[in-house]
């Protein structure tokens, strides 16, 4: 291999041309923009990061309006065919960034015989979604994309592969699986793309990760990702990266920048995001609320389910024309409609004084874009709300966003069907004190007192209380519940802040350490891979011949699990869940790391 990585500052490749370096972005998003009324100007495209229109075409189908911070820094780079380490989380268009350039500029794609992009990923289930996501974005180009994982019947992987495909997406270990039957022709691999490199390195893949790349024809293009960079990743950069070039979104925004509203995120599984929308939306009553989302269908199809649930929504997105955007902006002006959906880049240089609340239907790509969405509201000294809908696997950029901010946004638990009628009840019993207060009532009365004759006057005002709460709510009574999601948040190691998921045997969950006398083992299976407590208490059992009963806590997350057991048997059981295999796949078992 040639040069080696130099990490600070970043290095730009000599004699080849492009762009000056560095590729490192600061504040980088929202990009500069000018305002002239509501309407932006300025601002980057796609196409001018060097993508063809075949991809171009299929971002606009996809309602993408502009590139992520992400996506501006590394497409360029990428199309000139440079190695790249980058920093960078899940949810900020990661995928879009590497895939995008690599789809385009890689020889060969389209062709579908042997590979040509190898990504690695650590779960099965990231492997689903990034193959998912190259599918799309490479429709246009031909691309065939395979997703390949543990758990999924081997035979079914080779037959695909035969068949044969442009990128493959895989976990190391069933990569690694592949490579040793020679199933898996690595030979005219042009470029690899190691995503979420810490947590394949949490999850004990190094040395397959290592055995991989050293089956890759060393002409290649490598990408790193992380979302933290511990030495042992700058390690693996070091090794396997040729003068990348480093892309680091820095974009914290100045101190003090944060403005003063009431924050509050709801952790919704992505299925139920347009009821959960729908339910905080009753429950907070704003005046006026602006809804941010990431892409123009998406505005499109929410638009749709809140006018079908009886609220006044209006969209705002980049394909609308100047004429079209002023309507909607006077109808929210007039107090027509009180709800606004919109893209971010629609909604710069939007200035709109009623506004009470801002909804982030996703956790935004960057902490400075959500600074700004959120900066919407509590302007001279109104009160604000700024509300955030994240998916569990979003949990990480909330985390980064009260990190960067200095601001906790606080989860809640969504309000529930009870909840939400008492609070509608409220707004009705309300409207009515109102009502008596203002007087002016004598047409009215006169109707109470007819009834008066026939009814208990009791009866007559519960049942005028119950058409005025039926007309103040919409008459809407099919409310169902929405299920907790459950945060995915499982790394073992000191970035984990978040309560464990607790096992079977009442685990005290990795923080703790183990108890006196015993020592904890890590095996690289989980929840995903189908692990329950009795496959390790009998494979432990039987292996390593030990009883059932000297086995302490067990804690099986997604993806690994955590066994304590006495710490004179550690080794014996380490050798022998080695030497075997759990679940019919072979896992990589080591004591746990010590948190430092
Ligand atoms: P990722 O960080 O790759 O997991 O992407 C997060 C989400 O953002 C995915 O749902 C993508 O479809 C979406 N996304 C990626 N890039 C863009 C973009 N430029 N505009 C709108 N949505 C995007």
């Amino acid at each position: 291999m040639g040069e080696r990585l130099s990490l600070e500052p970043c290095g730009h490749r000599s004699g080849i041309p492009g762009p000056p370096p560095p590729h490192r972005s600061h504040c980088a998003y929202p990009p500069a923009f000018t305002t002239t009324g509501t309407h932006a100007i300025n601002k980057t495209t796609f196409g001018d990061l060097g993508l063809g229109p075949a991809i171009t075409d299929t971002l606009a189908q996809l309602g993408y309006e502009e590139p992520t911070p992400i996506q501006a820094e590394a497409i360029p780079p990428l199309l000139e065919g440079r190695d790249l380490l980058g920093n960078a989380a899940t949810g900020t268009g990661k995928t879009a960034a590497f895939a995008l350039p690599l789809l385009q500029a890689v020889p060969g794609i389209g062709t579908g015989t042997t590979p040509r992009v190898l990504v690695l990923v650590p779960t099965r289930e990231l492997a689903m979604q990034v193959s998912e996501a190259m599918h799309k974005y490479g429709r246009a180009l031909g691309a065939r994309v395979l997703p390949i994982y543990g758990g999924q019947p081997i035979y079914r992987q080779i037959k695909a592969l035969e068949r044969g495909v442009d990128v493959v997406v895989a976990t190391p270990g069933r990569a690694r699986d592949h490579i040793a039957r020679g199933t898996l022709d690595l030979d005219d691999v042009r470029a690899v793309v190691l995503d979420e490199a810490d947590e394949m390195l949490d999850m004990g893949f190094a040395e397959d990760i290592s055995e991989i790349l050293e089956s890759v024809p060393g002409e290649r293009q490598t990408l790193l990702f992380s979302a933290t960079m511990p030495p042992r990743i700058r390690s693996i950069a070091n090794s396997h990266l040729t003068d990348p070039v480093r892309v680091q979104i820095d974009d914290s925004p100045a101190p003090g920048d944060a403005p003063r509203v009431r924050q509050t995120a709801y952790v919704v599984q992505r299925a139920y995001k347009p009821a959960a929308l729908v339910r905080v939306l009753d429950a907070e009553s704003p005046t006026a609320a602006l809804v941010f989302c990431r892409t123009r269908v998406e505005v499109e199809q929410l638009v749709d389910t809140l006018n079908g649930r009886g609220h006044r929504a209006e969209g705002l997105h980049g394909g609308l024309t100047q004429e079209q955007r002023d309507r909607v902006m006077g109808r929210l002006r007039s107090g027509k409609s009180d709800l606004l959906i919109a893209t971010d880049v629609a909604a710069r240089g939007l200035d709109v004084d009623q506004l009470t609340h801002v909804i982030n239907f996703d956790v935004p790509s960057a902490p400075a874009a959500y600074v700004h969405r959120i900066g919407r509201v509590g302007r001279a000294g109104r009160e604000g709300v700024a509300i955030t809908l994240a998916e569990p696997r979003e949990h990480r950029m909330l985390k980064n966003i009260e990190r960067v901010t200095g601001q906790q946004v606080p989860q809640q638990s969504l309000p529930t069907v009870a909840d939400l009628r008492a609070r509608q009840m409220e707004v009705t019993t309300a409207t009515i004190r109102e009502e008596i207060v203002e007087g002016d009532l004598d047409h009215f009365r006169v109707v109470v007192e007819q009834l008066a004759d026939e009814f208990d006057v009791l009866d007559i005002a519960a049942a005028a209380v119950k058409l005025a709460h039926q007309a103040s709510s919409g008459g809407r009574d099919d409310e169902e519940e929405i299920p907790e999601a459950r945060v995915r948040d499982e790394r073992p190691h000191r970035e984990r802040g978040g309560a464990p998921q607790s096992g079977r045997r009442g685990h005290k969950g990795p923080h703790q350490p183990a108890p006196e006398g015993m020592t904890r083992i890590f095996v690289s299976a989980g929840r995903i891979a189908g692990i329950r407590p009795q496959d390790l208490v009998g494979a432990i059992a039987n292996e390593a011949k030990i009883k059932g009963r000297e086995i302490g806590a067990i804690q099986i997350t997604d993806r690994f699990s955590l066994v304590d057991v006495p710490a004179a048997d550690a080794e014996k059981v380490i050798a022998a869940l080695r030497g075997g295999s759990l679940k019919g796949r072979k896992v990589n078992v080591r004591r746990e790391r010590p948190r430092t």
